[in-house]
């Protein structure tokens, strides 16, 4: 029988582990799944990986790892394609804002040869409108950059075992786990589901959290805002050629330009369109900086139940 493993991303959730843990345990033993369940807990500062040894000694199908700091969820997300076992692998919340009913559906489309199954918002649950602008206005930038339709689109999919291995072996360290089972290509399907609403603790995202996943992921899915920098050159080299011609004629008629307005204004746009520029290259440097240096996406503090094999240096190996 197929084993599903389950991951789960977890950061500063000790109100969610053990009512999920359990939530989750019952729910796919009464459909009778053969399943696993990989918490990894993103270098929590509460009580979380306590929760999750808990968990694991109580129930020998549940493991997990913690993180030495806080690398953020897709460093998460990974980790626990690591350590998956399964022949197909979910990746949901650990906050249960994805419903586990949807996953019979998920493995349903597995079983008839899907190797990706989507879950897609039916609607964005209860967001603040400034949530739902910004996300709005994220997933409208996003699905220009890469050329396909994101707006509904989470990190609640279930992967097959080869399009696991595909993801592993990509060696970037800036990774963007939603796009990327997009790029990866494979049979993909979608399941619609509903977001549930937060059942313990809050959201561990704020404004300016997203507006750094938003610039870290356009950035690593497209080349896009370096083209824009031609752009703006060209833009300014046109101006420049109708301005200097005008400039020129106005001085040899003797009447030439007035004031200090033109040469200010002038050196204030062009001043914004170099630094603006050079803020852009600035970033992709610093991506490629990043990567260059090739540090580990995580690195694993602790374990707990049945994780298997040098977990701890297991970026190595890919
Ligand atoms: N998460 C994580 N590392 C982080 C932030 C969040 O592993 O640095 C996990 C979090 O524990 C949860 C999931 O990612 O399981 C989604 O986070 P959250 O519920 O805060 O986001 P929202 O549902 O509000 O988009
Ligand atoms: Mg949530």
């Amino acid at each position: 029988m197929a084993l599903l493993s389950i991951v789960l991303p977890s950061y500063n959730e000790e109100m969610n582990i053990a009512n999920t843990a359990n939530t989750l345990s019952h729910f796919l033993e009464k459909e009778g799944i053969e399943y696993e369940l990989v918490f990894v807990s993103d270098g929590s500062k509460d009580a979380t990986f306590e929760e999750i040894r808990k968990a694991s000694d109580e129930n020998p199908r549940i493991k997990g790892v913690e993180f030495s700091r806080n690398f953020g969820k897709e460093a998460g997300i990974f980790a626990g394609l690591e350590l998956a076992t399964g022949d197909a692998v979910v990746v949901m919340d650990c906050d249960l804002q994805h419903p586990p009913e949807v996953i019979p559906k998920m493995l349903q489309l597995w079983k008839e040869g899907a190797q990706i199954v989507e879950g897609k918002k039916s609607s964005r649950g209860k967001e603040s409108l400034f949530h739902k602008m910004s996300a709005g206005l994220f997933y409208g930038i996003m699905s220009h950059l890469i050329k396909m339709d994101m707006s509904a689109s989470s990190d609640f999919k279930l992967l097959d075992r080869k399009v696991v291995e595909v993801l592993l072996g990509l060696p970037e360290r800036n990774t963007f786990f939603r796009a990327l089972t997009f790029w990866a290509g494979f049979d993909t399907r979608t399941v619609e589901y509903e977001v549930q609403e937060r059942k313990y603790g809050t959201s561990k995202w704020s404004f300016f959290s997203l507006m750094k996943y938003a610039i870290s992921n356009a950035t690593s899915f497209s080349t896009l805002p370096l083209q824009l920098v031609t752009l703006m050159g060209t833009i300014s080299i046109i101006f420049s050629v109708i301005l200097g011609i005008q400039t020129l004629v106005k001085y040899l008629l003797g009447t030439s330009v007035e004031g200090f307005t033109t040469v200010i204004l002038l050196i204030l746009i062009i001043g914004g369109f170099i630094m603006l520029s050079l803020g852009i290259i600035g970033h992709y440097i610093a991506r490629i900086y990043e990567e260059v240096k090739g540090r580990p996406k995580y690195v694993i503090n602790k374990v707990t139940g049945n994780v298997q094999g040098n977990v701890t240096g297991s970026w190595k190996k890919r």
